[in-house]
């Protein structure tokens, strides 16, 4: 099909373990759809400590870092890759703020959360880091190349 720049961009969102618990994951996943982005990948799992540290390899030597793998480790975790143009950008916007008391109402930390340590998702800061992230959380063959019959009504051809 024709092809548009952007397009194909990819992030890794997570909901995560008070996110699970609190039975949030449908209503975090149906903000992507409605949005218009496209779910290629999804899973369910308890995430290792190892996995975690290279997810969160940067705050290795954050005072927070023991808590929050704590709190990551602490039940099952929903992961997803959404794709579509500008999606890391937007996703993040999506998302609101690391710390919930300066996320906007209307995001998902901003309607779902209170506090930094328990901010309910997972969103890739770059495009680069999306496809760090995705390489460590997917194999290839978990992620789907699929056309969405909508696309011509996302996007300008
Ligand atoms: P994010 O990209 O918005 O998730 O934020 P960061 O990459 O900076 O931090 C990763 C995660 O670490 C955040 O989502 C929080 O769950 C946690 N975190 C970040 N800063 C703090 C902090 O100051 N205190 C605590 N308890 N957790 C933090
Ligand atoms: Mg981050």
């Amino acid at each position: 099909h024709m092809w548009i720049p952007g397009v194909r961009e990819r992030t890794l969102i997570a909901v995560k373990p008070d996110g699970v618990q609190r039975r949030l994951v449908g209503q975090i996943m149906q903000r992507f759809e409605q949005r218009g982005f496209k779910l290629v990948g999804m899973k369910m799992l308890q995430v290792s400590e190892e996995l975690l540290s290279q997810h969160y390899q940067e705050l290795r030597r954050k005072p927070f870092y023991p808590s929050l793998l704590h709190y990551m480790t602490s039940g099952p975790i929903v992961v997803m890759v959404w794709e579509g143009h500008n999606v890391v950008r937007t996703s993040r916007i999506m998302v609101g703020d690391t710390n919930p008391a300066e996320a906007q109402a209307g995001t998902v930390r901003g309607d779902f959360s209170i506090h930094i340590s328990r901010n309910v998702v997972h969103a890739s800061d770059s495009v680069e880091g999306a496809q760090r992230e995705i390489q460590l959380w997917f194999h290839r063959k978990e992620l789907m190349d699929w056309d969405c019959y909508d696309h011509n009504s996302t996007y300008q051809l």
